[in-house]
């Protein structure tokens, strides 16, 4: 009986070894487990629910089948995901959380958030954060056409040059105070999320910080007698060759 928390795996077509290991993920362990949180970034942009490419769908697939055997998946917005509509939810299956959401895990409440609304030392990025953020932002999808927005995202793209390449965006740490006055605030005393690229459980209070996916992909596991870890593993970018099959003799 355990609950998964993954984050900031930033899918993206450019990163298919990323794609396979999360499916690997999903088989050998969000499909034994009672629930999985999914708290923002899974996918590294996201242009509105028309945008619908061969990994959207297999991705929502892949999610349905695990929502379809009984596991629910529940998926909050980050920073570059966060006009993820009802149409995509629909098609994996998964419940769109807010942010923040406190969830009981298994009688631990536990504050959820994506992390980036905690990073306050960053200014302009809080500055961004209110307009794209904003319900105006929400309604592009549905004023601007699909094909102009995948121009923008394309001008932008080549005008910051490697924005292929994630890590080149520099990302703030979070502001310790604010996360400690959030749980204040919601009186919890657990906090889970992501963004910062720095997994860590951090105490007095208790804030666990989810990673992001590249070389290594990261989990946290919680038991349901409280015992909880944050795993990682390695994700090769080679797929290693499948072994020829051995004949048998005779
Ligand atoms: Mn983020």
């Amino acid at each position: 009986m355990t609950t998964l928390f993954i984050s900031d795996l930033h899918l993206q077509s450019e990163r298919p070894h990323i794609t396979r290991a999360f499916y690997a993920f999903l088989d050998q362990h969000a499909s034994q487990a009672d629930a999985l949180y999914i708290l923002g970034d899974f996918f590294n942009a996201w242009l509105g629910d028309d945008d619908q490419t061969a990994l959207t769908l297999e991705v929502a697939s892949q999610l349905k089948n695990l929502s379809a055997r009984g596991i629910p998946v529940y998926l909050m917005h980050g920073n570059r995901d966060f006009l993820i509509g009802k149409r995509f939810c629909r098609q994996a299956g998964a419940k769109l959380l807010p942010d923040p959401t406190v969830i009981d895990l298994y009688g631990t409440p536990a504050l959820l958030m994506h992390g980036d609304s905690l990073c306050l030392d960053d200014t302009s990025y809080q500055r961004y954060r209110r307009i794209i953020r904003s319900p105006l932002i929400r309604l592009l999808p549905h004023l601007l056409p699909l094909s102009l927005r995948q121009r923008i995202a394309r001008s932008i793209r080549n005008r910051s040059g490697k924005a292929k390449n994630h890590k080149s965006a520099r990302i703030m740490d979070v502001t310790p105070d604010e996360a400690a006055r959030q749980l204040q605030v919601h009186n919890l005393s657990l906090l889970i999320h992501g963004h910062t690229h720095r997994p860590a459980i951090h105490h007095q209070p208790q804030r666990i910080v989810l990673g992001d996916w590249d070389n290594l992909g990261w989990y946290l596991q919680w038991h349901q007698d409280g015992q909880h870890q944050l795993v990682s593993f390695s994700i090769p970018e080679i797929e290693t060759p499948e072994p020829p099959p051995q004949s048998t003799p005779g």
